[in-house]
């Protein structure tokens, strides 16, 4: 045994629908826009900008969503979810889906939108705007033995009953085999790794109090109720 200089914290799991079985989350890569948020945008001819959230930001998406800290203007964004079941590095297109997809998901990509509207501004990075705790909930992954590879369906989102986003997988401007082998030229996939793959138009700011209900056709659907604001939540991060 390792001689761990305390206790190795366990591995972040997923559940899996229909199963007993858990799926160890590794890492966590966000890409950036990924569908038309306006009509007449052209699509990008490069790979939308990815960033990261550190696996233990993954919480299953239902129950209480805690407000976080240090923010005035926390946000929304439903996102299509691919676990990968098998790393590589280079992979093709047409490799993807049969030998690298274990499963999907439907996930939030929440956001600390003042921050991130700041860290834009002064070039800096989005980590604070997208690294927080809790800031990744996840539907329970199903496999493609089950879904197969969705290439339609809707992905959607409301607060109170009221829909803020709707759009279609049809819509990835980059669809999961392309995007998944750009993201192989630039990192070695690993088996656990998770790929949120961007948000329609329609992201908006959450309340405490809300309820917050969203899902993507045929994978999963969920239901979360916002927490009370954190007591630091009003305070702005100042300079040292
Ligand atoms: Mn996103």
């Amino acid at each position: 045994m390792a001689d761990f200089v305390f206790p190795a914290p366990a591995p972040t799991t997923l559940a899996v629908a229909g199963s007993t079985a858990l799926f160890p989350v590794g890492r966590v890569f966000c890409i950036g826009r990924n569908y038309r948020w306006r009509p007449d945008e052209a699509a990008p001819q490069e790979m939308p900008a990815w960033f990261m959230k550190p696996a233990s930001a993954v919480v299953p998406a239902h129950g209480m969503l805690p407000y976080p800290p240090a923010t005035g203007d926390f946000c929304h964004e439903i996102e299509l979810v691919v676990a990968i079941g098998r790393g590589g590095r280079d992979i093709a297109p047409a490799e993807v889906e049969p030998h690298h997809v274990w499963g999907y998901a439907a996930g939030l990509d929440l956001t600390r939108r003042d921050l991130h509207q700041q860290a834009k501004r002064a070039g800096g990075p989005w980590e604070a705007a997208k690294a927080f705790d809790h800031s990744a909930p996840c539907t329970p992954l199903v496999p493609v033995a089950t879904c197969g590879h969705p290439r339609q369906g809707a992905v959607w989102l409301t607060v109170n009953g009221i829909e803020r986003q709707r759009a279609d997988l049809s819509g990835l401007l980059w669809p999961v085999p392309e995007l998944v082998a750009m993201l192989s030229r630039s990192v070695a996939l690993l088996p656990g790794d998770l790929i949120y793959t961007g948000t329609p138009a329609g992201v908006g700011p959450l309340q405490s109090g809300d309820v917050v209900q969203g899902g993507v056709a045929g994978i999963g659907q969920f239901s979360m109720t916002v927490g009370g604001a954190a007591s630091r939540a009003a305070t702005p991060l100042q300079q040292p």
